[in-house]
């Protein structure tokens, strides 16, 4: 979107924030380093400046879901700068993952044999993360198969292994005992490969109290989400600000919306303002979720429409209501947790799901402000 004008709302991200976010799960998995994970454009809020911000506070490896973000990165990023691919290697993709320089996490026997084959046959060696699965059942591989890798060897060959991995499914569970279970079977597993630098937690991972390899992974955390269950140390990177575009009156007895769900047993304030579920607001937040006007909290009435919602502005004091008055969607009195919770979901999916159609103002200190909160 060109300006605010031409936008329903406008989403703030907070790069200051982000580095602040980044600074905080590097002391608390010290000496490890902070991995960057900036797949799905970055949890919405923009691979190539959440990257550039993430850089200029000392991050030094990235992590992608696909070979086409990695395509993205690499023009905003410094030559060698590891660029790992998540989701692996597909059949083909060989020779551009090749040419564009990024490390593919290899997670089966046939994408080590891939790319082993690509190396060969450019003469060179080519980088690549190991996965291996430790329980999730996801991605990685499974130990039949990292025993026929440590059987024979040779089928790494042309291949420079960079990082070893594998993903924790509970780690927002400091509780859950299976952490300790993937840790150990990690732990196992990659003594076949001494002197290959080490990578399983993720922003959940950070906080659970023990050793945490070379490399951690975040995401979630960097972005303002709570990385585990209770409590949160992030701060909040992303606020949404929508404008009122229309103000009612409804009289006790009618109805708001499409399906008419919101029937008003009193007379009753309408604004309504021009975000949707098209904007990435869930419609699970019909009649259930709120909004905020100078603080004060305000209920989604009705259902969320494609392109508006309306909010019972009833309690609010009639100064603070006239077109244009601004409405926060997410800010200090509503977090993206707060959000998923209301609607059932987590703050990734609310993250990810954030609209193209936003007007988008990245807020960073000057530099200097910047340099002091990074010593700090
Ligand atoms: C998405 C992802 C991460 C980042 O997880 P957060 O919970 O967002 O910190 C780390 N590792 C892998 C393998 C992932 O898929």
């Amino acid at each position: 979107m060109q300006n605010e004008h031409m936008a329903g709302a406008i989403l703030r991200i907070d790069l200051d924030a982000l580095a602040t976010n980044y600074h905080v799960i590097q002391r608390q998995v010290a000496p490890a380093r902070v991995a960057g994970v900036i797949k799905a454009d970055a949890y919405g809020l923009g691979a190539v400046p959440v990257a550039k911000a993430l850089l200029q506070a000392g991050c030094r490896h990235f992590f992608v879901a696909h070979l086409g973000e990695a395509a993205a990165l690499r023009r905003a990023l410094p030559a060698g700068t590891p660029v790992f691919v998540l989701n692996g290697l597909h059949p083909g993709a060989e020779q551009e993952c090749a040419a564009i320089g990024a490390t593919p996490v290899l997670n089966s026997l046939d994408q080590i044999a891939r790319w082993a084959e690509c190396a060969r046959r450019l003469g060179q060696s080519l980088p690549a993360a190991l996965q291996f699965d430790s329980g999730m059942s996801r991605l990685g591989l499974p130990l039949q198969e990292v025993e026929t890798l440590v059987a024979e060897r040779s089928r790494l060959s042309g291949i420079d292994l960079t990082l070893l991995m594998s993903h924790l499914a509970c780690a927002d569970d400091p509780d859950a005992l299976f952490n300790a279970q993937q840790r150990m079977s990690f732990q196992t597993v990659s003594r076949h490969f001494p002197g290959v630098p080490r990578s399983l937690d993720n922003s959940g991972g950070s906080f659970l109290d023990r050793c945490h390899f070379d490399v951690v992974r975040a995401g979630i955390g960097l972005y303002g989400g709570a990385p585990q269950k209770v409590g949160n140390p992030m701060r909040p990177v992303v606020s949404l600000e929508a404008r009122i575009i229309q103000l009612r009156n409804v009289p006790a007895g009618a109805a708001v919306g499409y399906g008419l769900t919101h029937r008003c047993i009193r007379p009753t304030r309408i604004a309504t303002i021009p975000v949707g579920y098209a904007d990435g607001w869930p419609r699970h937040l019909s009649n259930k979720g709120s909004a905020f006007i100078a603080g004060q909290r305000v209920p989604i009435a009705g259902r969320v429409s494609m392109d508006s919602i309306t909010l019972d502005v009833t309690d609010v004091p009639e100064r603070l209501l006239y077109p244009d008055a601004a409405v926060e969607l997410l800010g200090p009195h509503q977090s993206v947790d707060d959000v998923a919770a209301d609607a059932g979901t987590i703050s990734y999916e609310i993250l990810t799901q954030l609209g193209r159609r936003y007007h988008r103002d990245y807020h960073a200190a000057p530099a200097a402000e910047l340099q002091r909160s990074i010593r700090a």
